[in-house]
C-alpha cells in the first residue's frame, strides 16, 4: 500500500515537494493545502490533486474562481499517515499541534528552528536516526548543500575546520517583493551566520564557521568553501569521492559551466522539471588543495535541492525502507536524477 501524504503549504518548495512524491511507487500526495485560488492551485488541479484549504474562510474564494475544494487541512489530515509542511518559516508551532491531534507524522522545511522537532535531517547523514520519528525538519538549501559535501570528506579524511563564505540569491526569482537588489549585503552583518550551526545540527562534531552576503541574483546560491583535513589527499582523491556521491554533479569551466546561470540552462537542457537542479554543483576544476587545505567552489539551486530530501525523509520516518541509500537510490531513479 502506498504512502498517503498531504503538502501543507503549495509554494515554491511545497508544489516541488507534490510532484517528487507523486513520481515515486510507494507514496501518493492525497491532498495539497492552497490558502488562495492562483494559478499554482488550477495546474495543481490540473494535475489531480485534490485541493484542501487551511481553514472554512478561504473555500468561498475558490469557488469564486471555480476551483474545486475537497475540504479543510483537519479533514485533509484525518486521510494521511504524513504531512510534509512547505508553509513560510515560522508557522511551526502552531501546525504541529494540529498534527499532533490527528496523530499525523510531519516533515518542516529549514525556515522553522532545530528545536521545533529536535531533529534534523539529511538524507546520506543521519537517514537511519530517523527511522520512526514523529518529526524531522529538513535542513534548508543551504545546510543540505553543505551537509552533502561535509559528509563525505568528514568520513573518509576526517574535517578539521571547514570555513565557507556564502553568497546568497536574494530572492527566488517569482518574488515581486523582496529583490534582485542593486547591492550586496553581507547578512547577517554579525558574524559568524548561523549556517554553521544549522550544520551542527546534523554533524554535530565539525568545526564550521561561516559567514553570508545577499547579492543580486535570483539564480542560485553560490559557496566559496575552505577544508583544513584531518588527513592528507589529494585533488584527485577528493573529486573520486564527489563523483560517487548521489547527489553532487561534478562539472567544469571547459565545458562553458563557469556561473550559476550557466549551471541553470544545464538542468533546462538536461530536461529538469521547472529547470531545477536538484544536486550540488561542483565545478571539478575549482577543486584546489594548497598549502595542504582544500578549496572548492558549489552552486546550489534554493529552489529545489532539498526536494529528494524530503522524499527520503518521508521514508524514513515511515519506516517505508529502513536502509538510506536504498532510499536514496530510489528517489533519484524516479525523479530521473542520473
Ligand atoms: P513560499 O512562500 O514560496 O510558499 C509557502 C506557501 O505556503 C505559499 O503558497 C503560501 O500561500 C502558503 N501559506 C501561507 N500561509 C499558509 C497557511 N497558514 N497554511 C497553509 N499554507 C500557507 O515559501 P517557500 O520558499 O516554499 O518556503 C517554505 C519553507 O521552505 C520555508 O520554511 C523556507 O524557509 C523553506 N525553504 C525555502 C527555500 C527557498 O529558497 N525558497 C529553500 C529551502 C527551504
Amino acid at each position: 500500500m502506498k504512502a498517503k501524504v498531504a503538502i501543507n503549504g503549495y509554494g515554491t518548495i511545497g508544489k516541488r515537494v507534490a510532484d517528487a512524491v507523486a513520481a515515486q511507487d510507494d507514496m501518493e500526495i492525497v491532498g495539497v493545502v492552497k490558502t488562495r485560488p492562483s494559478f499554482e492551485a488550477r495546474i495543481a488541479k490540473e494535475k489531480g490533486y485534490d485541493i484542501y484549504t487551511p481553514s472554512e474562510e478561504n473555500i468561498a474564494e475558490f469557488k469564486k474562481s471555480k476551483i474545486d475544494v475537497s475540504g479543510t487541512l483537519n479533514e485533509l489530515l484525518g486521510k494521511v499517515d504524513i504531512v510534509v509542511d512547505a508553509t513560510p518559516g515560522g508557522m511551526g508551532e502552531e501546525y504541529k499541534k494540529l498534527y499532533q491531534k490527528h496523530g499525523v507524522k510531519a516533515i518542516w522545511q529549514g525556515g522553522e528552528d532545530h528545536e521545533l522537532t529536535g531533529f534534523s535531517f539529511n538524507s546520506e547523514a543521519n537517514y537511519q536516526d530517523a527511522l520512526g520519528r514523529d518529526f524531522a525538519r529538513v535542513v534548508s538549501c543551504n545546510t543540505t548543500g553543505l551537509v552533502r559535501v561535509l559528509y563525505p570528506l568528514e568520513t573518509v579524511f576526517g574535517v578539521k575546520k571547514a570555513r565557507v563564505t556564502l553568497m546568497r540569491r536574494a530572492a527566488d526569482p517569482n518574488d515581486i517583493k523582496t529583490g534582485p537588489i542593486n547591492s550586496l549585503i553581507p547578512d547577517p552583518i554579525k558574524l559568524p551566520s548561523h549556517h554553521g550551526p544549522d550544520v551542527n545540527s546534523i554533524l554535530h562534531d565539525i568545526d564550521i564557521t561561516t559567514m553570508a552576503v545577499k547579492t543580486s541574483t535570483t539564480l542560485m546560491h553560490l559557496h566559496a568553501i575552505n577544508v583544513e583535513l584531518k588527513q592528507e589527499c589529494s585533488e584527485a582523491d577528493v573529486q573520486g569521492i564527489f563523483e560517487k556521491r548521489p547527489r553532487i554533479r561534478l562539472v567544469s569551466s571547459k565545458d562553458r559551466i563557469k556561473s550559476t546561470a550557466e549551471a541553470m540552462e544545464y538542468a533546462k537542457d538536461l530536461g529538469r522539471p521547472r529547470g531545477d537542479m536538484w544536486e550540488n554543483v561542483v565545478w571539478k576544476d575549482s577543486i584546489a588543495i594548497n598549502k595542504g587545505e582544500l578549496y572548492f567552489f558549489q552552486a546550489i539551486h534554493q529552489e529545489s535541492d532539498v526536494v529528494p530530501e524530503n522524499v527520503d525523509a518521508i521514508r524514513a520516518l515511515l519506516e517505508i525502507e529502513k536502509d538510506g541509500a536504498k532510499s536514496i537510490r530510489k528517489t533519484n531513479k524516479a525523479l530521473g536524477m542520473n
